[in-house]
This record gives structure tokens, C-alpha cells and sequence, in this order.
């Protein structure tokens, strides 16, 4: 099931969306305040996030900002308030992957945000690659090291796509977690590191000086491949 964040000041408005995007059978995380909306985004990424501007604690733009940062392929959605359309330019800079103009048909809101999920679909899981002389074939779950073969199993392949999804950005332990273990169990984020160094034993050629996946402190790890 896709989990959208809806982040929007107007009562009765935010309630309509969290309705209808509960009844398109997507799950809804709201909230009326762009410092938490931003705060949930990071903590535990939707899959898409409906967007206001005009916001108590921290503007739409700066919240859009930030979440581009951490995760570069989430798709935002922006409610630009009536005959501003200098927030549309200006969200669209930011990375906004659509804007939707107040007032809005509810039908059409939805239909945005279904293009918006099946673009990041099509083009964010990749199916393969190389890096250095390495290259990973995820459909076929084959990985090569200058023509030898690497093994990996079924979760460490998952992992490399996750990174390879996010390349060059910050990935959360917590993100791992979810993309990878999903709901299914409760490993630990120590569950995640070691993970991790076993990766890295098997990718790198020096293990303790990683060069393709490196720690970022107190933040994750971000992938260089
Ligand atoms: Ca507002």
C-alpha cells in the first residue's frame, strides 16, 4: 500500500484530501504544520507527498526544499494558493513535481498524484548497475566484480537498490528499514549496520576505508557507486 503525507493548515481542506485519498486505498499520514509535516517526511518517507505553501512553523517551499535534499526521487505534489502563480514557478524550482491550483476538483488532485507515484515507479528501480568494476543485475540478482562473480543475498541486493534508488543522498537506517524489511519483522538498526559491513566486504577493496558506501555521522550512509 503507498503511504502519501498530506500536509495542510485548512481544516476542512485537509480532511477532504485524507477522505479521498483514504477511499483511492492509499494510506494517509496528515499534518497542519509544516515543521512536523517536514519532521514525518524524514523520519519515515511516504511515498508521495501533497504539499500546501501558505503553512504554520515553516513555509512549503523550505519544507519541499529539505525533503528534495534527503530523498532527491520523492514526488511532491504542491497546492499552490488562487493567482499565485509565482509559488508555482518558485515550488517547481525547488523540485516540486507538480503543482495543483486552490480551488481544485478533487478528481483531478487524484489523478496527479496516481502520475506522480507511476513516473517514480518507471524510473526510480533500477534494474541495473555498475559501478567501478562492479556490475549488479537486480532481475537476475547476478553481481560481477571485473567478470567474477560476487555473492549477495536477497536482502543485500535490496539494499544495493535502495542505494542505488538514492544515490548521492543521505539514507537513514530507519529508510532501510522500511524499504527493505518493510513491516514484515523488527530487526534493529544494528540489524541494518551489519548488514552493511558485510556489504562492504564483499564490494569494497578496502573494507575499512569505504569509498562506495560511506557513513554519513549521526545520518546513515550515502552510496558514491
Ligand atoms: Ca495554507
Amino acid at each position: 500500500m503507498k503511504r502519501i503525507l498530506v500536509v495542510e493548515d485548512e481544516p476542512a481542506l485537509q480532511v477532504s484530501l485524507v477522505d479521498n485519498l483514504t477511499f483511492e486505498g492509499y494510506e494517509v499520514v496528515a499534518s497542519s504544520r509544516g515543521d512536523e509535516g517536514l519532521e514525518l517526511a524524514l523520519e519515515n518517507p511516504p511515498d508521495l507527498v501533497v504539499l500546501d505553501i501558505m503553512l504554520p512553523g515553516l513555509d512549503g517551499y523550505a519544507v519541499c526544499r529539505r525533503i528534495k535534499e534527503m530523498h532527491p526521487t520523492l514526488p511532491i505534489v504542491m497546492l499552490s494558493a488562487r493567482d499565485q502563480s509565482v509559488d508555482v514557478v518558485r515550488g517547481l524550482e525547488l523540485g516540486a513535481d507538480d503543482y495543483v491550483k486552490k480551488p481544485f476538483a478533487m478528481a483531478e488532485l487524484m489523478a496527479r498524484v496516481r502520475v506522480a507515484l507511476r513516473r517514480v515507479q518507471q524510473t526510480s528501480r533500477p534494474t541495473s548497475y555498475s559501478f567501478g568494476d562492479i556490475t549488479i543485475d537486480f532481475e537476475k540478482m547476478t553481481a560481477f566484480r571485473d567478470g567474477k562473480p560476487l555473492s549477495l543475498t536477497t536482502r543485500e541486493y535490496r539494499i544495493l537498490q535502495v542505494f542505488v534508488e538514492h544515490r548521492g543522498a543521505v539514507v537513514s537506517r530507519d529508510q532501510l528499514l522500511n524499504e527493505v524489511w518493510g513491516y514484515e519483522s523488527f530487526p534493529t538498526t544494528r540489524t541494518v549496520d551489519n548488514y552493511i559491513v558485510r556489504l562492504r566486504k564483499v564490494l569494497e577493496s578496502e573494507p575499512s576505508e569505504p569509498q562506495w558506501i560511506v557513513s554519513v555521522r549521526g545520518a546513515g550512509y550515502r552510496f558514491l557507486g
